[in-house]
């Protein structure tokens, strides 16, 4: 067992090379034995029944591809469950890219919760408690500090968590939501929001997950006897979601322009990008804060991007830049003569606002912004605009659009 406090990064592998040795050991468990034990907790450390491949998913150190290549062609049909996970994630981001004020929606509700704060006494108690892990549910305890300390759950246990926080703990989704993203390792705008909703009963609506003390019990191995848990979950009264819009228009880059490559969170493999291999590449660079990062995110963030910046500057043999804040960009890019900024598509989220300060700046010296769409993204997406299922029915074909030629049938539905 890793020891806990370097147990991000070590147990959430985000550099290229530690998350393909961490693929290449989990790919003989990626079939019948994660159908039936991927929802097992065994505990802190433990978490062997599944990838751990989050953190570098979520940063795209590597892809989906380069997930499913393998282990498609070990376990073929078998892999159906671990299949439908991958696509989860990529309804997730999918659906929030349609639907883009669900994010700001809940910053919204974030402001005004946090003077509510301020003024409610009863409420601040119950979220303080929770958020020291002194609730008194034994459970629900030991995952904050779980989380607290590695940045990691389980996927059963946020489920878990987060039905408890809202319907047993009675505080509001947003601020667990944000609770989990700031302490998570992989934590990831679309993922996070929308599953607190979908346990909430907002996503699919009116249909909320309750957390069952037995069935706890059950699947932690007896670790735990949760108390007092909710035996009814009262779903937030929330208007419903805006109607799908189609994704935010994204420039692409010009082949033959010189170029300052831009790696970020949301794709630290763009080398490994068939679409971009002839790419007249000047210089590459990273935005990274001065100092040491604080939390297991930020911590991964840093690992993943230096390791990012390395591989792209070695791959195009050109120099590597950091630069404390995005719009410094524009500056470097003037100064190495390039005439575009190419970076991986962003998604809603944080990224977005690093983006908007280098477009600013961009636009005032006359380059181009340019963000890469990948091909599994554009493929998908137009079919995460409703429920999961309607995404799930078109994976064989998308398989087959990614060039993955064994084709599952849909596994199982819950995430
Ligand atoms: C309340 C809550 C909050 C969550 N927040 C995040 C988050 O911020 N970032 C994040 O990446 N995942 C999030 N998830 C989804 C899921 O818990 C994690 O992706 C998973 O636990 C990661 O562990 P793993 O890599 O071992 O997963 P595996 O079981 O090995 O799955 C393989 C991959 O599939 C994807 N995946 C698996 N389950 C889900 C799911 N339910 N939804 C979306 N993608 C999934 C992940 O990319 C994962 O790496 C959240 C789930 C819940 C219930």
């Amino acid at each position: 067992m890793t020891d806990p406090s370097r147990a991000d990064v070590a147990d959430h592998p985000v550099t290229r090379d530690a998350a393909l040795a961490r693929l290449n050991a989990f790919v003989p468990l990626a079939g019948a034995a994660y159908a039936k034990g991927r929802n097992a907790d065994h505990g802190t450390g433990r978490h062997d029944s599944v990838s751990r491949l989050s953190a570098a998913l979520r940063r795209r150190s590597v892809t989906e591809i380069d997930v499913l290549t393998p282990v498609l062609a070990q376990h073929g049909h078998d892999a159906a469950a671990f299949v439908n996970e991958v696509f989860w994630r990529t309804y997730f981001k999918g659906w929030l890219e349609a639907r883009p004020d669900t994010w700001h929606a809940m910053l919204r509700a974030l402001a005004a919760l946090d003077s509510q704060l301020l003024r409610d006494d009863a409420l601040a108690k119950r979220h303080a408690a929770a958020l020291r892990g002194q609730t008194g549910i034994d459970c629900f305890d030991h995952w904050m500090g779980e989380l607290d300390q590695t940045g990691y759950l389980h996927n059963w246990a946020r489920m878990q968590f987060a039905s408890i926080w809202i319907f047993t703990l009675g505080l509001p989704w947003e601020l667990g939501a944000r609770a989990m993203f700031v302490r998570l390792v992989d934590a990831d705008p679309a993922s996070n929001t929308l599953s607190w909703r979908w346990v909430a009963g907002l996503h699919t609506r009116g249909k909320a997950y309750l957390a069952d003390a037995a069935l706890i019990a059950h699947m932690t191995g007896g670790r735990f006897a949760p108390v007092g848990l909710a035996t009814r979950a009262a779903i937030p009264d929330e208007p419903l979601p805006p109607a799908a819009i189609p994704p935010r228009d994204v420039i692409e880059p010009a082949p033959d322009a010189p170029t300052l490559l831009w790696i970020t969170p949301d794709d630290c493999a763009l080398e490994t990008e068939p679409a971009l291999a002839s790419l007249i590449v000047r210089a590459v660079v990273i935005v990274d804060a001065n100092g040491d990062p604080a939390g297991h995110g930020a911590r991964a963030d840093r690992a993943a991007l230096d390791d990012a910046l390395a591989r792209a500057a070695g791959h195009w043999n050109v120099a590597a830049f950091r630069t404390p804040d995005a719009g410094a960009i524009a500056a470097l890019a003037q100064e190495i003569g390039a005439a575009q900024v190419v970076t991986g598509r962003v998604a809603v989220g944080p990224g977005l606002d690093a983006l908007d300060r280098a477009r600013t700046a961009l636009d005032a010296a006359g380059i181009g912004l340019a963000e890469h769409l990948r091909a599994w993204d554009a493929a998908a997406w137009p079919h995460a605009t409703r429920g999961y299922y309607a995404l799930r029915k078109t994976i064989p074909n998308l398989l087959g659009v990614a060039g993955l030629s064994v084709l599952p049938p849909p596994g199982e539905p819950l995430p």
